[in-house]
């Protein structure tokens, strides 16, 4: 019998807070308290280390810091971006949004919302693969459109949107773009002069900041409406007494991660291969949801027929693996998950399916341990059944 381990592979739902982030938050945690708005030493000091997590915000994107504005999280992140942009181009007339039928919630929703207030949503629908074209969006786009909305890296099955050809497209026909790059940053080159974003919303809790943080870059020269009105911090756009500490992770987290991309995603993908390898010679009837190619490296996504998602979890706890299922989302509701289904998997495929996000912290012996315990835990699982037919 193998031994016992804890393999945490579901770092696409959230990370650990690094070292590095922690240490950049402690003195601004408890011995300086100071507000950055005041003018005694101390609060100079504190408005400073903003600065400095700014700047290094801006450059992992490649913006400039006065494009940089934090917010509480990524949802506030998408929900600004959308609501507020959708009503600067209603004020030149324009009351069309374009996004995808697989985005976050935090991205369908607030469309969903805007849709009650009179504005009208298209839905592009994804393939199967999880992907968009761009002549889908071309096709979509009418003289109403005024904001275009499309993720750059999907969370539950992890496919890469072609964002720089969308976002020129944009540009070219003077459509408002924002792109959620909560699960791309970290993974991908995000230069958002050079890819032409308009509006870019990240999050501090999937890379190893603490939750409760995100920043939206927002275009000098684009006069979004604020979210939240209150005092004159972020450039009087977003009114709140800033959240220094972790501001100051964030802006940690964003240096870290923007560097050796490159090789980190190589060290993964070799994990991802070995590990899905292991899991497709071990186990029959197994779907890989999403394409492999356009996707980022630590994301597997996959089905087993005749077996429950949440069943699979439970059993993968009990041996100390942390993953997600196709529902996780949305705890206490059965329906399956809305990316899956949006790229063609049947309700009861779609149920059946887990996914495991590493990252280059992960280790062979991880991937294993993982290897040993999914063909055990299915054929347990199927022996149970009742729709399992071996
Ligand atoms: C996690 C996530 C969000 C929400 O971010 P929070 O900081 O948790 O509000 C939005 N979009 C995507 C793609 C995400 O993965």
């Amino acid at each position: 019998m193998m031994k016992k381990r804890f393999v945490y592979a579901d770092n696409a739902a959230t990370t650990k807070v690094s070292n590095s982030a922690y240490n950049a938050m402690l003195p601004y945690l408890k011995d300086n308290y100071a507000n950055p708005s005041s003018i005694y030493s101390i609060a100079l000091d504190a408005k400073a280390a903003i600065d400095k997590a700014r700047k290094q915000a801006a450059d992992a994107i490649g913006a400039l810091p006065e494009e940089i504005y934090f917010t509480s999280c990524g949802t506030e992140s998408n929900n600004w971006a959308i609501k507020c942009g959708a009503n600067l181009a209603a004020k030149k007339g324009k009351n069309h949004i374009i996004t995808t039928n697989f985005e976050h919630h935090a991205v369908l929703n607030p469309c969903k919302r805007l849709e009650k207030e009179g504005f009208k949503v298209t839905y592009l629908p994804v393939n199967s693969e999880g992907l968009i074209t761009v002549d889908q969006l071309k096709n979509a786009i009418t003289d109403e459109t005024g904001l275009v909305t499309i993720m750059y890296v999907n969370n539950e099955i992890g496919t890469i949107l072609p964002i720089p050809e969308i976002a020129a497209v944009c540009k070219e026909k003077g459509i408002l773009f924002h792109t959620d790059a909560i699960q791309a940053i970290g993974h991908i080159e995000i230069d958002v002069k050079k890819q032409n974003i308009d509006m870019l919303s990240l999050s501090g809790h999937k890379i190893f900041a603490p939750k409760g943080i995100g920043l939206l870059y927002i275009k000098k020269g684009i006069r979004l409406p604020n979210l939240l009105d209150g005092g004159g911090q972020e450039r009087g756009l977003r009114g709140g007494t800033e959240n220094i500490a972790y501001i100051l992770a964030l802006g940690q987290a964003l240096k870290d991660i923007s560097k050796n991309i490159k090789q980190r995603e190589q060290k993964v993908k070799a994990l991802r291969d070995k590990l899905l390898d292991g899991i497709l010679s071990n186990v029959p009837k197994v779907r890989v949801n999403g394409s492999l190619t356009h996707r980022v490296c630590g994301n597997l996504n996959v089905s087993f027929e005749g077996v429950e998602g949440e069943s699979i979890l439970l059993l993968l706890d009990a041996y100390g693996i942390c993953a997600s299922s196709g529902s996780a989302c949305t705890s206490g509701s059965l329906d399956p998950s809305h990316v899956l289904l949006a790229i063609g998997l049947p309700h009861a495929i779609a149920h059946g399916s887990l996914r495991i996000s590493i990252l280059d912290e992960n280790d062979e012996e991880d991937i294993d341990y993982i290897i040993e315990v999914i063909p055990k835990i299915i054929s347990r699982l199927r022996k149970m059944s009742p729709i399992w037919k071996s």
